[in-house]
């Protein structure tokens, strides 16, 4: 049956691009499917990450899914490190795995730079501890935004070669054909991969240096409303087309920001403001960003004054989430060969 599993790292300031990506439709998946919620601090720590500053960006994560509206108590959510079962799949998937499908990603070449030997082995192994996040669950849907399409192409070669790898054992041990799901993607709307808005060919990102290039969802009334005033735009009036913005990508990200605030179509908000200014339409925006984000972010502050209570809430969905992944686990290591004292 459908079951959804998806993460987010706490490794700085949550987004836009976090909210609409990624979060926003967490939250709406809740009502079809039985849902799994993770903050992957292993994966954060994939580059440095300063020890007390990781633990407050932990819960903050964590403050942010029940905030937007994900159910704690319904669905399951937890920080990744207390659940051991992603560090052992991993493990036995850096085996499945070949090097050559790491060296390709495009997220370890933008994040190693130009000193690739002297990026963190983790960094490099980053797309087989996503993989076993998901096959832990046995996650058959990952929303995700656009960004991390290629990890999930690479979680449904990893599980593809673990059957393939494994297929005797695999029907001798009673599991049938395939262990794994291929796993889908879920990468829709209009907002599945926000800019940065001081450069309309880099997404928005946690790790940009620049502040200005981002609205945060803990960013006040006033700080978004100076990022869209301060947005890069071109002097053109916004396109009476969709076809239009094509080659207007700074115009196109604005208009898809608005569109999934709104929760309209690009062509609903283009048939709106299509032929007007962006000093019209970018208070427009800003306005409706404060009205959507700010009562996520008091409820984030009230969460964060009870560190103690997302504590509490991230252990108990640990152990809920390890009563799933454990068994998965077990079925792994009989598949392979691990001798398990029972
Ligand atoms: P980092 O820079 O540390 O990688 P990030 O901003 O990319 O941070 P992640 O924690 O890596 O955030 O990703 C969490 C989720 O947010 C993923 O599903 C990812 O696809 C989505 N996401 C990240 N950036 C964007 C964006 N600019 N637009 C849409 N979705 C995004
Ligand atoms: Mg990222």
């Amino acid at each position: 049956h459908p079951r959804v599993f998806s993460g987010v790292q706490p490794t700085g300031n949550l987004h836009l691009g976090n909210y609409l990506g990624a979060i926003k439709n967490f939250v709406a998946l809740q009502e079809s499917h039985e849902c799994i919620y993770c903050v992957v601090d292993m994966h954060a720590i994939t580059v440095w990450q300063e020890p007390n500053e990781l633990a407050r960006q932990i819960r903050e994560v964590t403050a942010a899914f029940v905030a937007a509206g994900i159910d704690p108590e319904k669905h399951v959510v937890f920080n990744q490190s207390q659940v051991s079962a992603h560090a052992e799949l991993a493990w036995i998937f850096n085996c499945v795995a070949r090097i050559g499908w790491m060296n390709r990603m495009t997220q370890f070449k933008d994040k190693a730079g130009k000193d690739r030997e002297n990026a963190s082995l983790g960094l490099l192994a980053y797309p087989s501890l996503m993989a076993a996040d998901i096959l832990a669950y046995k996650a058959t849907h990952v929303p995700v935004g656009e960004d991390q399409k290629q990890h999930l192409e690479l979680t449904r070669d990893i599980a593809q070669k673990f059957n393939n790898d494994f297929a005797e054992s695999i029907a001798a041990k009673g599991f049938g054909e395939a262990y794994f799901p291929l796993t889908e993607p879920l990468i829709s709307g209009p907002a599945t991969r926000i800019m940065s808005l001081r450069d309309g060919t880099k997404k928005m990102s946690k790790s940009d240096p620049s502040d200005n290039s981002r609205i945060n969802l803990t960013d006040d009334a006033d700080t978004i409303a100076q990022k869209i005033r301060r947005a890069k735009t071109d002097p053109e009036p916004l396109s009476t087309e969709l076809e239009g913005l094509k080659a207007r990508p700074e115009a196109d990200n604005l208009v898809g920001i608005y569109a999934a605030l709104a929760g309209l179509s690009k062509e609903a908000v283009i048939a709106e403001w299509g032929g007007q200014q962006f000093s019209a339409f970018k208070p427009a925006l800003a306005e409706l960003a404060v009205d959507r984000l700010a009562p996520i972010a008091g409820e984030m502050r009230r969460l964060m004054a009870d560190p103690g209570h997302i504590d509490a809430l991230l252990g108990a969905g640990a152990a809920r989430a390890a009563a799933i992944a454990t068994p998965v686990l077990d079925g792994v290591k009989d598949v392979v060969g691990f001798v398990r004292s029972r």
